[in-house]
């Protein structure tokens, strides 16, 4: 069914609290932790505890959840205090896309280029 989890999903594993993270936030419907390999001093994931491809797949299926990981975004780039910051979907293996449920990348605590690479 759409939604639930996969086996093969890492990021269902670390909702599911099988596969170990570093949480600075949760709600009901999303978890947010920190990046294994961050790309800026700050960089944290917030991802949908439902399971879902892509950002707009998420989005077309449960909008709600979906401007529930836009605003955890926010929240979480106001605990770490950055005033500007970057909120990345990667979609797509060609757009760098390596784990395929979906998922923000918040960047902030540098100056941020753009365009981006
Ligand atoms: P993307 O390349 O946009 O699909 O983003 C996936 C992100 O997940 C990458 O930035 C990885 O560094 C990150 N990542 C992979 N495994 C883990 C993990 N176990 N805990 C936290 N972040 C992870
Ligand atoms: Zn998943």
């Amino acid at each position: 069914m759409a939604g639930e989890p996969q086996a093969d999903c890492l990021f269902c594993k670390i909702v599911a609290g099988d596969v170990p993270a570093t949480v600075v936030r949760e709600t009901e419907t999303t978890v947010a932790f920190r990046d294994i390999n961050p790309q800026a001093p700050t960089h944290v994931l917030v991802i949908p505890k439902v399971h879902y491809p892509d950002a707009a797949s998420l989005a077309a299926a449960e909008p709600g959840i979906a401007g529930d990981v836009l605003r955890e975004a926010g929240e979480v780039a106001a605990e770490e205090k950055s005033e500007s910051y970057r909120i990345v979907f990667n979609t797509g293996a060609g757009a760098g896309q390596t784990v395929f449920h979906a998922h923000a990348h918040v960047l902030g605590g540098r100056g941020l280029q753009w365009p981006p690479g």
